[in-house]
């Protein structure tokens, strides 16, 4: 399906703000949705009548003359579900999240092949999907995925981790094939789904626009979430960004690519250590330079300044307000946050912005920027996705 363009109406945006935010009162959300009293009130008997949210009675305060206290509005405890996924090399990671924003029973995996042919991936995913959300309960909203290579509008181009390299794959046309009626499919950049959670719960709340740069073994990804209504931001090929065109050749096809100096086969090549292409020896690596052992230490910081000088660059063209280190670039910038600030402080842009640089907050951002992508699409018409096609609410007709 394409990307939501439809700002939700008042039902959707009540039911957003208590996934984000959880139980409030009727009075605290009409003033954070800045809606009149009358159309919440009308809103709040929607989502009640399709069981989406419990209106607790606040118990009297006693105080003469204060009319009564304002109902507390809590997110159904068997509300939709839906199902967060991460595929990436080798294995998918999935998890079911409960409106409400919280994770339900554990996370499960699926073995991902890389000889295996887009579409039989795709389908053994919506599968081991279905299976969590039916033992999950509550109605099953959507599946929202993630993943690397290059992801517009539901189709995936050129992700070498999935073998998905020869003809682009209509991924989220593919999933909603296999999908009930009713259960939306969306798949979008890992990056940008990290992004996503980072703004809304995590390192970037309350910024306006959010950089985030993450990095794997191999490379390093980024996306940009600009100011404005919450929305997948624009992945960015931020490892590819030359920072020395006489340096090594890269296989995107140009010299001196940021991620050559600064991913993790760079901190191990910095450190001495023998790349075998294990993800692990790169947490080990920074393992060791965070207990103090001076060679691990040196090669972080080197790395660290490599980035920072990348970091620089994508600040000067992307002017975001707060850039977000996650996955193993987090390790680095707490070892080396010096390096990293003195070369952010090269960029013209950072110096007169005051650009902040911070570290992710959350330990699933892929995930569960995934499932607020899944329930914004659940928001924008919750009783058309609950099978109920017979009645339209108030607002929905708007
Ligand atoms: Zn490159």
């Amino acid at each position: 399906m394409d990307r939501p363009v439809r700002r939700p109406t008042a039902v959707g945006r009540l039911l957003e703000l208590l996934h984000l935010r959880g139980p409030l009162t009727r009075a605290e959300a009409t003033t954070s949705l800045g809606l009149a009293r009358s159309v919440v009130g009308d809103a709040v008997a929607d989502l009640e009548e399709l069981r989406l949210i419990v209106v607790r009675q606040a118990a009297p305060t006693g105080t003469a003359g204060r009319g009564r206290p304002s109902p507390l509005l809590v997110p159904a405890p068997d509300g939709p579900v839906v199902v967060a996924a991460h595929v990436g090399v080798g294995t998918a990671r999935l998890r079911v999240v409960r409106l409400g924003g919280e994770f339900v029973g554990e996370l499960a995996s699926l073995p991902v092949d890389r000889a295996a042919p887009a579409e039989r991936t795709l389908t053994a995913l919506a599968a081991r999907a279905a299976e969590l959300a039916r033992e999950a309960g509550g109605p099953w909203a959507g599946l929202a995925v993630g993943t690397g290579g290059m992801v517009r509008h539901g189709v995936v181009r050129s992700a070498l981790h999935l073998g998905w390299t020869t003809e682009p794959v209509p991924a989220e046309e593919l999933l909603a094939r296999q999908l009930p009626p009713g259960v939306s499919a969306s798949v979008a950049h890992e990056c940008s789904l990290a992004a996503l959670a980072e703004r809304r719960r995590g390192a970037g709340r309350g910024a306006g626009s959010v950089l985030v740069l993450t990095c794997e073994h191999t490379g390093i990804g980024g996306a940009l979430l600009p100011d404005g209504p919450t929305a997948v931001g624009h992945a960015l090929e931020a490892g590819h960004l030359v920072v020395d065109d006489r340096g090594p050749q890269c296989p995107c096809g140009q010299r001196g690519c940021l991620e050559l100096f600064a991913d993790g086969r760079a901190l191990l090549r910095e450190a001495g250590v023998t790349d075998t292409g294990d993800a692990a020896l790169v947490q080990a690596v920074l393992g060791r330079a965070a207990r103090g052992e001076p060679g691990p230490l040196a090669a972080a910081r080197r790395v660290a300044e490599r980035l920072g000088i990348g970091a620089a660059s994508l600040v000067n063209v992307l002017d975001p307000d707060v850039v977000v280190l996650t996955g193993p670039l987090k390790a680095l910038a707490v070892l080396a946050r010096e390096q990293l600030e003195s070369r952010l402080a090269d960029s013209l842009v950072a110096r007169v912005n005051d650009t902040r640089l911070t570290v992710g907050e959350l330990s699933e951002p892929v995930l569960l920027g995934a499932a607020d992508l899944a329930f914004d699409v659940f928001f924008r018409a919750p009783s058309n996705a609950l099978g109920d096609t017979t009645r339209r609410t108030r607002t929905d007709a708007d």
